[in-house]
């Protein structure tokens, strides 16, 4: 069986919905401070509570008998964590110590770890590769990387295996547009360029056009949420096949600027998408590119969505058959 913390958020839930379709038992654990009940797979087992509390945990581990677990529960806002940083160390860090520790005493020694590449902060190299330096520029990032070395740590001395998987822009939705992108608030570029073309907004600011890119705004390299999920079903093969810990990016290695997202959007929606200057947003890097070579090569990760027209047309897919997201 395996445990996904965080199963009722964005990439949670689709690696759920992937899990079950290849025949996984699955366990959800998720607070449902930022996940949605509608989220939910209908086959997975349900526990509605916070990884912080030990005495839950502790009864999720007896109750079950969990093989791996998947981690997805923390917050991941770069602006609030600027503003409540201690409220990323209490969720984020201290939440990933007490499942360490729910891992360690029922013997589960396999955990998959969602992590991102704010961990790099300024990138040294475009593309970004694992070895290079990582600092990072916002209190979310440094949550991520606390994480990792926890992990690094807790493999030391507890023989506890981990996959990090650090990702760069996330996008899209299942195809089925049941389950989808659904933030409150939304900060994310593709769910709020679509709110244009649904009439929930008049325009979309454009964060910057200073930047030191092709047209001076900010390039991301965007992947399809599902790529996404499976790269963390192929993590745990990985670690059920034995592997040691890794840190793998989980990237197209190829970028697209804000305004190149805008002019997709409009082709494929067939509307007009109205756009505003805007100020920087603060701790934007210029340009965030991922070399995925390694998880390509060790987890034989394939991407199924190569095109960013087909990414946003399934986005455009969900937020037309749910407007208001989950929320009916
Ligand atoms: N962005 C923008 N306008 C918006 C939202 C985002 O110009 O209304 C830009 C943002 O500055 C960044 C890119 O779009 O350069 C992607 O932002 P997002 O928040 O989707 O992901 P992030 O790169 O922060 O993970």
């Amino acid at each position: 069986m395996i445990l996904v913390c965080g199963g009722a958020g964005y990439i949670g839930s689709h690696t759920v919905f992937e899990l079950i379709d290849q025949g996984e038992e699955v366990i959800i654990v998720d607070n449902l401070q930022t996940g949605h009940k509608g989220a939910i797979h209908k086959k997975a087992k349900f526990y509605e509570g916070n990884i912080k509390d030990r005495t839950f945990l502790d009864r999720v581990f007896r109750e079950n008998e969990i093989d791996a677990v998947i981690h997805f529960a923390a917050n991941s806002l770069v602006g609030e964590s600027m503003e409540n940083p201690l409220k990323y160390y209490d969720n984020n860090v201290y939440g990933t110590q007490v499942l360490l520790e729910a891992l360690h005493k029922h013997h589960v020694k396999k955990i998959v770890f969602s992590s991102t590449a704010a961990t790099y902060g300024e990138p040294e190299n475009i593309p970004i590769r694992e070895n290079d330096r990582t600092e990072p520029t916002n209190a979310y990032g440094e949550t991520k990387l606390a994480m990792e070395k926890m992990f690094k740590w807790a493999d030391f001395a507890y023989g506890i295996k981990y996959i990090s998987l650090r990702y760069f822009n996330v996008a899209g939705a299942h195809v089925s547009a049941q389950i989808g992108e659904d933030h409150n608030p939304e900060t994310h570029l593709i769910p709020l360029i679509l709110q244009v073309p649904l009439g929930k907004r008049e325009h979309i600011s454009i964060f910057g056009e200073d930047y030191d890119t092709y047209d001076g705004t900010c390039v991301r390299d965007y992947i399809h949420v599902t790529d996404l999920a499976n790269a963390h079903i192929l993590a745990v093969e990985k670690l059920r096949t034995g592997s040691n810990s890794k840190i793998y990016n989980l990237g197209n290695g190829e970028g697209f600027s804000v305004k190149e997202m805008i002019e997709a959007a409009r082709k494929v929606t067939n509307h007009p998408i109205k756009t505003v200057s805007a100020d920087r947003r603060a701790g934007d890097p210029a340009t965030l590119v991922a070399s995925a070579k390694k998880a390509t090569n060790e987890l034989k990760w394939h991407l199924k969505y190569t095109n960013i027209e087909d990414i946003i047309l399934s986005a455009w897919k969900w937020h037309q058959n749910k407007p208001n997201g989950f929320e009916e």
